[in-house]
């Protein structure tokens, strides 16, 4: 009775919005192998994003000259994505961002709660959105990473926090760039509650390119002496090499 009633349901509803997977995949909103593509296990990118990259060692070959051979490099934080900012995943990052494309927030949450358990790691940390710019919030009505977050903050029980953000206007000394990215400032009430927890924060955002975005919210977080324990991102412009086995 339920699946004949879901069955008229689902015929009735085509009728009024067409059953599109954002994939183009006729019939159901989301298609089965979008549906696996989120349930994918979430891998650490940060080794890919270069603005997250900070120079731990530098290495010398041996001799009476120290001639360089290399560096290593360490990361900022880490940073767990489901996958590649390409294919099916880009049409599903776009089609949630551009709105009008909730049912998707709750697979995107259930393939991402791992992630935020792995960066979490135990401890009680404080979900934060990377809050979207203002005409970008204006152009679609909603902040798609803020619901995200307080969805993933329903299902792994870590609480949420919406901080304030503001581009990074007469701040001498910085090339255009960098006054270009959003600097993450703490709400009034917000403040008062991460002062009060020593929360650390996990940040959600949509797709890691760089990361300069995530590292500036490290910094001005870490300003108000807030630490930022990890990043969790649908997908990564670029995905690290695979390890190769020496
Ligand atoms: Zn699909």
């Amino acid at each position: 009775m339920r699946d004949a009633l879901t069955a008229v349901l689902r015929e009735t509803c085509g009728l009024l919005v067409p059953l599109v997977c954002p994939c183009g995949a006729e019939g159901r909103l989301l298609c089965a192998d979008c549906a696996a593509l989120l349930a994918s296990t979430p891998v650490r990118v940060d080794a890919a994003c270069d603005a997250l990259q900070l120079v731990s060692a530098a290495r010398v070959r041996e001799g009476p000259v120290g001639e360089p051979v290399g560096v290593d490099h360490s990361s900022l934080l880490p940073v767990h994505a489901l996958g590649e900012y390409a294919g099916s995943l880009q049409d599903l990052v776009l089609a949630w961002k551009n709105g009008g494309r909730a049912h998707l927030v709750p697979a995107i949450s259930r393939g991402l709660a791992p992630a935020v358990e792995a960066v979490a790691d135990g401890d009680e940390a404080m979900l934060v959105p990377v809050p979207s710019r203002l005409s970008a919030r204006l152009r679609r009505g909603e902040d798609h990473t803020a619901l995200l977050a307080a969805t993933l903050s329903r299902r792994t029980g870590l609480p949420f926090e919406r901080l304030t953000a503001r581009t990074g206007e007469g701040q001498k000394g910085r090339s255009a760039r960098q006054r270009r990215t959003r600097h993450l400032y703490p709400a009034p009430r917000a403040l008062a509650r991460t002062r009060r927890d020593r929360a650390p924060v996990i940040l959600v955002d949509d797709v890691v390119t760089t990361g300069a975005t995530l590292r500036s919210c490290v910094e001005g977080l870490a300003g108000i002496g807030v630490d930022v324990k990890g990043a969790v991102v649908l997908a990564a412009a670029r995905m690290p090499a695979p390890r190769t086995i020496p």
